[in-house]
């Protein structure tokens, strides 16, 4: 049986399940939905909002942000010694120099995973997370029983999510806030000292980077 499946599964969040078990049923657009489109025709009318600011909004979330900027950031780290130095001393500088930074990201703090060491990110009381590397939050991150149960046990968090530490390595779980966005710096898989730093960031994924997964060499040996 796959842990996880049913790990992230018992972290959604009930709506989830139950348009799964009805496939065919086209939902109608939700109140809160509505409500979003009257507000938002209302402010257009009434020239209070520029449409096309709205659309570059969208486009920023949708194409712009997201985890590929930080996969890039972890690629950076694993390649040159002395970027991963600036990450880990000011990561909100050395991720502006590969060009992000900004809203949910002003002060970025980089933890480093080792064989001794395995960092995870939650956020206990809501659901801050580092926007301009990762993008908005996944449903489980911001769900109850991973808020509260990440920081209870980690380890058994960490098994549902198919992660199976060593008796002595260490957990360390960061709480994030509002002043503070971690991201989580992953080891770097073995096999994988030939390849490029474009390669290498296409292994990294968004679960390495909060701390739920680790990072695999590629299927079949790395190039
Ligand atoms: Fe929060």
């Amino acid at each position: 049986m796959s842990g996880v499946a049913t790990g992230a599964a018992g972290f959604m969040a009930a709506p989830q399940a139950a348009s799964a078990q009805d496939p065919g049923h086209q939902a109608a657009p939700s109140d809160v939905a509505l409500r979003v489109k009257a507000l938002e025709s209302i402010l257009v009318e009434k020239g209070m909002v520029d449409p096309a600011t709205i659309d570059a909004v969208i486009e920023t979330y949708e194409s712009k942000v997201g985890p590929r900027n930080g996969a890039r950031v972890v690629a950076r780290a694993w390649s040159d010694a002395a970027y991963r130095q600036r990450l880990l001393a000011d990561a909100t500088a050395a991720i502006a120099e590969l060009g992000y930074g900004g809203a949910q990201g002003e002060h970025m703090v980089v933890v480093e995973n080792t064989p001794a060491v395995h960092n995870l990110i939650v956020c206990t009381l809501c659901s801050c997370y580092p926007w301009p590397v990762l993008g908005l939050p996944p449903k489980w991150y911001k769900s109850a029983p991973y808020r509260s149960r990440a920081v209870i046990d980690p380890r058994g968090v960490l098994r549902e999510f198919g992660v199976t530490l060593a008796d002595g390595v260490q957990v360390r779980v960061w709480d994030s806030t509002a002043e503070i966005r971690y991201l989580v710096l992953p080891e770097r898989p073995p096999g994988t000292e030939r390849m490029t730093e474009a390669q290498l960031a296409a292994l990294v994924t968004r679960d390495a980077m909060v701390g739920v997964a680790k990072v695999s060499a590629p299927r079949g040996g790395a190039a």
